[in-house]
């Protein structure tokens, strides 16, 4: 049996620790994030062999690769078991292209799936130790349901979201603000990056240490590994069953966690040709892939695909980490990683307002296949990809592209753009008619901690 694995922080000033503690402090003391010591392998026919397993089930392999020793395998199986009671579509779009549909959970959105196994996770590991634990996050929309969904009567666990008023649609603030018990919604006239910027402050002021402070949001660890998962169902599950097949993945990115769990299923083994990394206006990443050079966008621009809308992504200094670099959570690389590699292994492009419009539309009209803002943007960075790589654009190639939200989400746009009204998924039924809640502050440090402090 190997060793356990131990988690290090991308600013290589804190010790390493055990998948509990970097799953319950969220960011480590050195503000830098966890990544894991060493990333576990599958072989060819350990992967061959998850086309037959239910989705829950290849979670709790990839799982377990991590977190043996630390974590009883009758407690993991529980995990995902009740984290994904939901489906994970692959529809067909033409020749062998796919769309695999992260939108089944509870909100309907692709977060769902970290969500809900960090959750059930922290509440595992907080219970043993008879304790508990004040989650602070802040979100661009989808992030903040996911979470409150996936927290909501979990023990030992309170939670306080932050979102920015102006910059989430009316169904995804009421999925926050309508659950109440132990999740507490708070609405700012800010921007997204105003909040994360909030909740980042909270974490470095001692005088919040009695609250236990953790982070759920995209820089945990324990939402990165959940994120591997689906990469190795889908192939697993559409491949052709050639040895020498290599998949095409696009994948529509605003903090790069989804991008991140991708990278480390490539290193695990899965066998990737390239990695489509789709942004919207929010062209940081794309920048820095072509030039070295690394700009943060601030203000972040606003764009129709909002959870994307990310001028400094979060977990960047991860994915700098994985290519031998070193980046600190300003943005300032102190090493450059390895630009060349970074090259083969992925393609970045950022796609704007209008192409994400017109792929809706197109992909619609052409295809069927309908689409939202965000899964847009990973659609139409395929179909850029294969239209300069005419080599890969064959019949037989296969694509998968992420679409990591529901239509419904964005009845408004596609009701613009298609001129009719998706239907509601199951979990998004009956929202209208609920008491929503939530308390308003204002854009400033002081005002966030006196409120922390009154209420917690
Ligand atoms: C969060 C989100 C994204 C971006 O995911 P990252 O992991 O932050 O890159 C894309 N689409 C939707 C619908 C999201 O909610």
């Amino acid at each position: 049996m190997p060793n356990k694995i131990l988690f290090y922080s991308t600013n290589h000033n804190a010790p390493k620790v055990p998948f509990k503690d970097a799953l319950l402090k969220g960011q480590a003391p050195d503000k830098g994030l966890y990544m894991p010591e060493t990333i576990p392998r599958f072989t060819t026919e350990e992967i061959r062999e998850f086309s037959n397993l239910p989705y829950h089930k290849i979670a709790y392999k990839v799982a377990e690769k991590f977190l043996f020793g630390q974590i009883s395998s009758q407690v993991l199986s529980t995990i995902t078991k009740d984290s994904y009671n939901f489906e994970v579509p692959l529809e067909n779009v033409y020749e062998r292209k796919y769309v695999m549909r992260l939108d089944q959970g509870p909100t309907a959105s692709f977060k769902d799936f970290a969500a809900r196994m960090m959750g059930r996770q922290m509440q595992n590991f907080l219970k043993e130790e008879k304790r508990e634990l004040l989650i602070l996050t802040a979100t661009s929309g989808d992030t903040g349901s996911a979470i409150a969904n996936a927290f909501y009567k979990l023990d030992n666990i309170k939670v306080v979201v932050l979102f920015p008023e102006d910059e989430v649609t009316a169904r995804q603030r009421k999925q926050m603000t309508t659950l109440g018990e132990n999740i507490q919604i708070l609405g700012l006239k800010a921007k997204f990056d105003d909040c994360q910027s909030l909740v980042k402050q909270a974490f470095a002021d001692p005088e919040l240490d009695y609250l236990k402070l953790s982070s759920a949001n995209s820089i945990n660890i324990g939402r990165l590994i959940p994120q591997i998962v689906y990469y190795f169902y889908a192939f697993a599950k559409l491949s052709s069953g050639d040895p020498e097949e290599k998949v095409i993945f696009s994948i529509p990115s605003g903090n790069f966690g989804d991008m991140m769990g991708g990278m480390l299923a490539l290193r695990m083994g899965l066998p990737v040709k390239r990695f489509v990394i789709a942004t919207n206006e929010n062209d940081e990443f794309p920048r820095f892939v072509k030039t070295g050079e690394y700009n943060k966008i601030q203000p972040s621009r606003n764009c129709i695909s909002s959870a994307m809308n990310v001028g400094h992504p979060s977990n960047l200094a991860r994915f700098v980490d994985l290519y031998g670099g070193e980046m600190d959570e300003n943005g300032i690389v102190s090493k450059m990683p390895d630009l060349e590699q970074i090259r083969k292994e992925i393609y970045t492009v950022s796609i704007n307002d209008s192409q994400t419009e017109e792929t809706i539309i197109k992909a619609y009209k052409k295809h069927g296949l309908l689409l939202e803002p965000h899964g847009s943007v990973g659609w139409a960075g395929l179909m850029n990809y294969l239209k300069n790589h005419k080599e890969f654009d064959t019949e037989e190639q296969l694509c998968i592209s992420l679409e990591t939200a529901h239509p419904a989400k964005f009845p408004e746009k596609i009701r613009q753009l298609l001129q009719f009204d998706p239907t509601l998924p199951p979990s998004l039924q009956g929202l209208e008619a609920k008491q929503e809640a939530f308390d308003k502050i204002n854009n400033d440090y002081i005002s966030f901690k006196k409120y922390l402090q009154d209420n917690y």
